[in-house]
C-alpha cells in the first residue's frame, strides 16, 4: 500500500534549516492577503529596478528553484538522486520577445539535454513553447490570420527551434517533453509537437506532448491521438496535467463570448484526468506517461491501476512529477516504492524567474487544502525530530 504521509521519508533531504524555511513559507504563502500585497510590491520593486535578489535569493528562490545556472543546480540534482528522486531541469526564464532571447533560450535547453546525456539522474529535458516564440505570432495563426511574409518566414525559425531541441535529445537519448499554454495557441503548439513525434517516436517515446485535463476536450483528443499514432506506428507520448491558467482561460472566454474550455467544476476536471490516466496505463505498450500532479489521490489511483495491470512500480514508460519545492511527501514516498518520480528543477537569473515564483505563491494559497498539508506534514516532520 503506498503512503504518503511518512514524514520521515518525505523530508529525508531536509536538514533543519531547510525545513524551518519550508516551514515559513507555507505559512507565509498560506494567506491571501500577504500573497497579494507580495506579488504587487514585487513586480513593482522589479518594474523599478530595486534590487529584490538579496531578499528572494536565500528564500523562496532557494526553496523553489534550483539556483541560476545549471551548475548550481548540482548539489539538488545529486541531493534528490541519492533518494531515487530524479531532477527535470526547467530553463524559466519568461516574457522574452526577442529572436535574440528565443536563440538563448534554445541553447539553455540543448545545454540541459547535454546535462541529460551525461547524468544517469535527469531522465528528461522540457521546454516551454513561449520561451522560443513570440505568443502573437501563435496566436494570430490560430485565429485564422494571413501572415506576412516575415511572419512566415518567423514560423519557419519557431519550428526550425523546436526541431532542433527534439533531433538534439533523439540523438543523446533524452526525451523532451514540450509544456502547454493557453488554449487559444496550443492548437499551432499540437500541431508542431505532434509532427515531432510522429518523427521521433518511432521506436520509442522521445518527444512528449502536455495535455492540460481542466479542458473538456482533451480526453477525446488524446484517444484520438493514440489511434492514429497507433496507426502511425510511433509511440504516443504524454505529460498530463490539470491546468495552469483555469482564470485566465475563462475570463477570456466570457469576455470575447465564447464557450470557455475549461470544465465547468473541478470534479469534472478530476475525472478526466484519472480517466486519461487509466487510458494512458492500460495502453502503456506504445503510450508513455508523465502523471504531473500534486493531487495525492490522482497518484494513489494511478498506483492501484498500475497494480490492478501487473505493471512494474518502475516501468520505463511511466513516471511521476512534482514541482521543487512542493508536495515532496508524494514524490519521496512514490521513490521509496520503487515508481519513477521527477521533481521539475527551474533555474535562471533570479529576476526572471520572478513570474514563476509568484505563480507558485498563488497557486499554494488558491489550491485549497494544498498549503495547510504541506503546512501539517511539516509541523509533524519537526515534532518528530524535536521527539
Ligand atoms: C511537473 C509538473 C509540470 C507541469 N506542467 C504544466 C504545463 O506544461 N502546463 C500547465 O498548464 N500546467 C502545468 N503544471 C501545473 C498543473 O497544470 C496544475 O496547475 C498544478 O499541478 C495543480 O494541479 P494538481 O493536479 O497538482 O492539483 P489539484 O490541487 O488537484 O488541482 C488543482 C487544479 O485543478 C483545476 N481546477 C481547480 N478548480 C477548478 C474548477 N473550479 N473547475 C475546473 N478545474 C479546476 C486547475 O487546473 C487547478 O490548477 C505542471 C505541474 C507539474 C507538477
Amino acid at each position: 500500500m503506498l503512503v504518503f504521509d511518512n514524514t520521515e521519508v518525505a523530508f529525508q533531504d531536509k536538514g533543519k534549516h531547510s525545513l524551518r524555511r519550508a516551514y515559513w513559507i507555507f505559512r507565509l504563502v498560506g494567506s491571501p492577503v500577504l500573497v497579494k500585497t507580495g506579488s504587487l510590491l514585487l513586480k513593482c520593486a522589479l518594474w523599478m529596478g530595486l534590487p529584490v535578489k538579496w531578499a528572494l535569493k536565500p528564500t523562496v528562490f532557494r526553496h523553489f528553484c534550483g539556483g541560476e545556472t545549471i551548475n548550481d543546480c548540482e548539489d539538488t540534482i545529486q541531493r534528490l538522486g541519492k533518494v531515487n528522486v530524479l531532477t527535470i531541469l526547467d530553463y524559466s526564464a519568461e516574457g522574452k520577445e526577442t529572436e535574440e532571447d528565443f536563440e538563448y533560450t534554445k541553447r539553455q535547453i540543448i545545454s540541459t539535454i547535454e546535462k541529460a546525456a551525461g547524468e544517469r539522474f535527469i531522465p528528461y529535458a522540457v521546454f516551454k513553447p513561449t520561451g522560443l516564440l513570440r505568443f502573437e505570432l501563435l496566436e494570430k495563426m490560430q485565429a485564422g490570420q494571413a501572415l506576412s511574409n516575415e511572419e512566415q518566414d518567423e514560423f519557419e525559425r519557431v519550428k526550425g527551434r523546436f526541431d532542433e531541441i527534439c533531433a538534439f535529445g533523439a540523438s543523446n537519448n533524452v526525451p523532451v517533453m514540450v509544456d502547454s499554454e493557453e488554449s487559444w495557441i496550443q492548437d499551432v503548439v499540437d500541431e508542431m509537437v505532434e509532427d515531432l513525434m510522429f518523427r521521433y517516436n518511432k521506436e520509442k517515446p522521445m518527444v512528449f506532448n502536455t495535455l492540460q485535463m481542466y479542458r473538456h476536450d482533451r480526453l477525446s483528443y488524446l484517444k484520438k491521438f493514440i489511434l492514429r499514432a497507433r496507426q502511425k506506428g510511433v509511440c504516443s507520448a504524454f505529460k498530463l496535467v490539470r491546468g495552469a491558467y483555469m482564470e485566465k482561460e475563462r475570463e477570456r472566454a466570457r469576455k470575447m463570448g465564447y464557450q470557455s474550455p475549461i470544465h465547468p467544476d473541478k470534479e469534472a476536471t478530476d475525472r478526466d484526468f484519472d480517466q486519461a490516466t487509466a487510458l494512458t496505463l492500460a495502453n502503456v505498450e506504445d503510450v508513455a506517461v508523465c502523471v504531473a500532479t500534486h493531487n495525492e489521490i490522482s497518484c494513489a489511483k494511478a498506483a492501484d491501476i498500475m497494480q490492478g495491470l501487473s505493471v512494474p512500480n518502475n516501468h520505463p514508460h511511466i513516471s511521476f512529477a512534482q514541482l521543487l519545492g512542493m508536495s515532496d511527501h508524494i514524490s519521496f514516498n512514490m521513490a521509496a516504492a520503487g515508481y519513477n518520480v521527477c521533481k521539475y528543477l527551474p533555474y535562471g537569473p533570479v529576476e526572471t524567474v520572478v513570474p514563476y515564483l509568484i505563480r507558485r505563491a498563488e497557486e499554494n494559497t488558491s489550491v485549497a487544502g494544498q498549503t495547510s498539508r504541506e503546512l501539517f506534514l511539516i509541523k509533524r516532520e519537526i515534532r518528530r525530530r524535536n521527539g
